[in-house]
């Protein structure tokens, strides 16, 4: 069996940035992705808009041309696709890695194909997208509660609760809203994250001061049923009629599968995987962190526009390793 020069685990933005600058070194690798090309891109919300310009996304110096300097996420997809080709980047799309270990210098890579690798050097960039936080309240399994929310047409006329106050909570509130929906949003704290793009901000602010969107702060959910929700709010417990949930409380990176892996997560509420920060080297010699999974529970640590650095950081590690040994 081929031993690799590196496995690449994840085709997300910074996996394909590390198999251009694996590319670009005549290295040889492999991505393998469990979903489709970005998957986690492919999953945000279907208008969504990112708040970074488009030249912050590029990656291996390909230009990123958008109509608007913010790009909207079918433009992203497009642009990481057309990269992917240009570059000949080989990448195995649904392909979920399930286990790596390591014998000697020797990594084994096992998926969901039922195959394995070998590889001299291994790069996790799996991201954060596929975990979502949870807020441990009965009901919560229920079909109407989503952790990810697509397109605001699907609530038209329907009485939806936003939990939380982040950019994806806003967005959802106030495109539902726009669609029709009965909107009520649970927030824990006393106003909206200060985190929420700035050219967005006013327009929430707006909404809730005159009441066409219901927001209850310094409140919680506590319990869904079918066709109504409970909430704790400052003035005591109440109960609303509903029918969605969009409880849009956040993400975190797969803990459970890095922890496999071996590697040392810090022991405060953060779990940041032991790296270091100039060659991206985990406790794990010869295994790299890259992109915004190093964040661990922070995941306003770590972008596209300041993690695409990770790749060459990498490459060149693992170049100058190779001519010292
Ligand atoms: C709604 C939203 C908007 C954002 N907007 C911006 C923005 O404007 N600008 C910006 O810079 N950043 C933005 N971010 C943050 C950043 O874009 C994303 O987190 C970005 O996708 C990070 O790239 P990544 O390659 O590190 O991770 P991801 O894109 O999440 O890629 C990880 C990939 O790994 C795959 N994977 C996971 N586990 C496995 C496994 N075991 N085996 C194989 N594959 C696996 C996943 O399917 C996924 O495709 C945004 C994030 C969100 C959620």
């Amino acid at each position: 069996m081929d031993v690799f020069d590196i496995i690449i685990v994840g085709g997300g933005p910074i996996g394909l940035a590390c198999g251009i600058e694996a590319e670009k070194a005549g290295l040889n690798y492999q991505i393998l992705e469990k979903g489709c090309l970005v998957n986690s891109l492919f999953n945000y919300p279907q208008h969504m808009t990112f708040f970074s310009t488009s030249e912050k996304l590029e990656i291996g110096d390909v230009p990123f041309v958008s109509i608007n300097p913010k790009p909207k996420r079918l433009e992203a997809l497009e642009y990481y696709r057309r990269v992917q080709q240009q570059f000949k980047l080989k990448i195995n799309l649904f392909e979920e890695v399930l286990t790596i270990t390591k014998e000697g210098e020797i990594f084994t890579i096992r998926t969901s194909k039922d195959r394995e690798y070998k590889a001299e050097h291994v790069i996790i960039a799996i991201g954060f997208y596929d975990k979502p936080n949870l807020m441990h309240i009965p009901g919560e399994e229920l079909p109407k509660v989503r952790h990810y929310y697509n397109d605001p047409h699907y609530y038209a006329n329907q009485k939806v609760v936003v939990v939380g106050s982040s950019n994806s909570s806003v967005d959802a509130a106030l495109e539902t809203y726009r669609k029709g929906a009965e909107v009520t949003m649970v927030v824990r704290k006393d106003e909206i994250s200060s985190r929420v793009k700035y050219w967005v901000r006013p327009d929430i602010d707006n909404r809730i001061k005159e009441g066409s969107i219901k927001a209850y702060f310094n409140s919680c959910l506590t319990a869904i049923e079918e066709d109504k929700v409970h909430i704790n709010t400052p003035d005591g417990n109440i109960s609303l009629p509903n029918d969605f949930v969009l409880a849009l409380t956040g993400y975190q990176p797969n803990f459970e599968f890095l922890r496999t892996l071996g590697l040392h997560l810090s022991c405060d509420d953060l779990l940041i995987p032991e790296h270091n920060e100039e060659t991206m080297e985990t406790n794990i010699a010869k295994l790299y962190l890259a992109g915004v999974v190093c964040g661990g529970m922070n995941t306003h640590l770590w972008f596209i526009e300041n993690s695409r650095i990770h790749a060459k950081q990498i490459v060149t590690h693992i170049l100058s390793e190779k001519k010292t040994s």
